[in-house]
């Protein structure tokens, strides 16, 4: 069972403070709700429910919440987390994350807001902000005739998300594409890292676990192709996975890892668990390597069929299945 649940604060009254240490601003938050981040126009909101910020739909409140829309903002909020002594947690699109019902504890930056794209019809460079959608980059990128990120127009996460999770589909990934993503430095400083700094493996990188939050990153495209052609591979991809996985419903995407040389989907239908379900959580009918949220599930709904899953696919095929969705916050195992 779910131990220690905590109490899923409603705060009405507004503060506007600001505090000198994390003592401090622990006992604030009770009352608080919002704080003006010092020198920019962006405010520290506390108690936001993640629900609406994870493709799953699912997670409680962080205990503060911060949506920079600029680098300026951005580093003010890291900069007042290290001042408070609060974790941060970074949230893309919260496409690849199960968050806990208990929320998160610290600072949760999200970026969807640094939007940015550069293009270089010359080199063939592309510049792109961390809060960048990449199904829109994906299209964008097509209609001026840019070959290299057809690939990607089905993974509904943002750059930076993707840039951490050397996301990939349709045989290409992240890796095979990015020159250098510029990041910000626990200590407050911008550095550039080259692809071959970041030890990209199959849906893993070095920025994984890491304090290190990618602000932009640059890759390397073919430009002056027929526009026409880019946009039809793009569009049958696209159609592709509409056809043959549930987007019609709140997941995360792929939830186990391929254990090679077989696909997870394969294991999980062939041990019967089509359709299975806990609470609101199923096993997708149309691709059993998807969770779907069929409507008021939980987190735990979702984390006990993950356990579930894992159970029976290795009682059946005795191969343990490793989660690529990153789970965050509060989870207890079944026992
Ligand atoms: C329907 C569906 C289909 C999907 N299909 C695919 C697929 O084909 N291929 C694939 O690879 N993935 C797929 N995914 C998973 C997901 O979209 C990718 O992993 C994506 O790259 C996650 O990006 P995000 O912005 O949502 O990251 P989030 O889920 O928000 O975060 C993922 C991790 O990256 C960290 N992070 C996010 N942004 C930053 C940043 N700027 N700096 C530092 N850390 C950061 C987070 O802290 C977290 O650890 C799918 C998901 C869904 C819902």
């Amino acid at each position: 069972m779910l131990l220690n649940p905590k109490d899923n604060q409603s705060n009405e009254s507004v503060c506007r403070v600001s505090q000198s240490n994390n003592q401090e601003l622990k006992n604030q938050s009770v009352n608080s709700k919002e704080i003006p981040l010092a020198g920019t126009d962006s405010i520290i909101k506390s108690q936001v429910s993640l629900a609406a910020y994870t493709s799953y739909r699912v997670g409680g409140p962080a205990q503060w919440y911060v949506a920079p829309r600029n680098l300026e903002e951005l580093q003010a909020s890291v900069e007042y987390a290290k001042k408070h002594s609060l974790p941060i947690t970074v949230l893309g699109a919260g496409s690849n994350l199960l968050v806990s019902d208990h929320g998160i504890e610290g600072l949760v930056i999200v970026t969807r807001h640094l939007r940015h794209t550069q293009f270089d019809k010359d080199t063939g460079l592309v510049t792109v902000s961390a809060g960048e959608p990449i199904p829109a980059l994906a299209c964008e990128a097509a209609k001026q005739g840019y070959q290299g990120f057809e690939w990607a127009v089905g993974i509904p996460g943002t750059m930076g998300g993707a840039v951490v999770m050397n996301a990939g589909a349709h045989k290409g990934c992240i890796a095979d594409i990015l020159v250098s993503a510029e990041v910000l430095l626990p200590d407050g400083s911008l550095q550039t890292l080259r692809c071959d700094q970041l030890e990209y493996s199959y849906r893993t990188s070095k920025l994984q676990g890491s304090d290190i939050i990618v602000t932009q990153a640059t890759f390397q495209l073919q430009p002056g192709a027929d526009p026409t052609q880019v946009l039809a591979v793009t569009k049958q991809h696209q159609k592709q996975r509409l056809t043959t996985q549930p987007y019609h419903l709140p997941s995360c995407g792929s939830v186990f890892r391929n254990p090679k040389p077989y696909a997870a989907g394969w294991l999980i239908e062939n041990t019967g668990l089509k359709g299975f379900q806990i609470g609101n959580a199923q096993v997708a009918q149309r691709h059993a390597n998807f969770i779907v949220n069929c409507g008021g599930a939980t987190a735990r709904d979702i984390f006990y069929l993950i356990r579930h899953v894992q159970n029976e696919v290795q009682k059946r095929w005795s191969i343990l299945l490793h989660p690529e969705v990153k789970m965050i916050g509060e989870f207890q195992a079944i026992g």
